[in-house]
């Protein structure tokens, strides 16, 4: 039996933040909407990278208290419909940031009627959301049920091994893709290492990453596949900022020919909500 390692390519889509360098997005008064030639940039060069792999990948509708709504209006209804013609779903992408630099994650009720009120203006705008990654892999427990009851079917946010407590963040080291209890809702976590839990070397976090280190990470998680004998399915994490830059483009695309090279296929959102099988050579 050959093992396979699945891979979803997540395309976080945030905006800029006005904190460079910082994905942070507390609720601001009178904020302009982000940068509209600058967002019409990034989706270009998503689609074309996307377009240049040949390969599907999952893109995030950002939504946070600075731009709660600002991306299910003109012009992004457009562009987030010239992604889905091109074999792109959509994943909803709350990023709940407090101004102290802790977020919502922890309040229940809050995130709740953030997601209702997001998939409700998802739905008046026609655009079908078929996944959910969380801010900064932040999580609450009542997310898989919600979610569910919404109709997603995929779950992009966990960090195996990833704590913060502080920001709601507490994944267990648990690499592999599975369904949440009573729900039909599918979790196909970051790949990871199994060892570290440093963004920066264990991560499958394009732009955190250099060509080596992203392939010592492939090797491990295809060492760990081989030696159990079951197959992987796993998220790549990248970024519109990312594929938008010469540098992070052009190593997305190596890592991906890469990992086609060894053991690994890019799947769809849709084949990756699918029960695992087992590949035969
Ligand atoms: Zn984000």
């Amino acid at each position: 039996m050959a093992a396979e390692i699945e891979i979803v390519w997540l395309i976080d889509g945030d905006p800029p933040s006005p904190l460079g360098g910082r994905a942070f997005y507390p609720e601001t008064p009178g904020a302009p909407p982000p940068d509209a030639t600058l967002m019409a940039a990034r989706f270009a060069a998503m689609r074309e990278a996307v377009a240049e792999a040949g390969a599907p990948a999952v893109v995030t509708l950002h939504t946070s208290p600075r731009h709660r709504r600002d991306f299910f209006d003109p012009p992004y209804a457009d562009e987030w419909r010239s992604c889905l013609d091109r074999g792109m779903a959509l994943a909803l992408h709350p990023h709940e940031d407090l101004a102290d630099g802790k977020n919502r994650y922890g309040d229940a009720d809050h995130i709740t009627g953030v997601i209702v009120d997001c998939m409700a203006m998802a739905r008046r705008a026609d655009l079908p959301i078929a996944a959910f990654r969380s801010g900064s892999f932040a999580w609450n427990a009542a997310l898989p049920t919600l979610l569910d009851r919404m109709g997603i079917g995929l779950d992009l946010s966990p960090g195996p091994g990833l704590r913060m407590p502080e920001k709601h963040v507490d994944w267990p080291a648990e690499p592999d893709a599975h369904r949440y209890r009573c729900t039909q809702l599918f979790a196909v976590p970051i790949g990871w290492n199994g060892t570290g839990t440093d963004l920066d070397r264990d991560y499958l976090f394009l732009e955190r990453m250099d060509f080596a280190r992203l392939a010592a990470v492939w090797d491990a998680i295809r060492a760990r596949v081989q030696r159990r004998g079951q197959p992987a399915r796993c998220n790549l994490l990248t970024h519109g900022f990312g594929l938008a830059d010469p540098h992070w483009r052009a190593l997305a695309l190596q890592f991906i020919d890469h990992l086609r090279a060894h053991g690994g296929r890019v799947i769809s959102a849709e084949q990756a909500m699918e029960p695992l099988h087992a590949h035969h050579a």
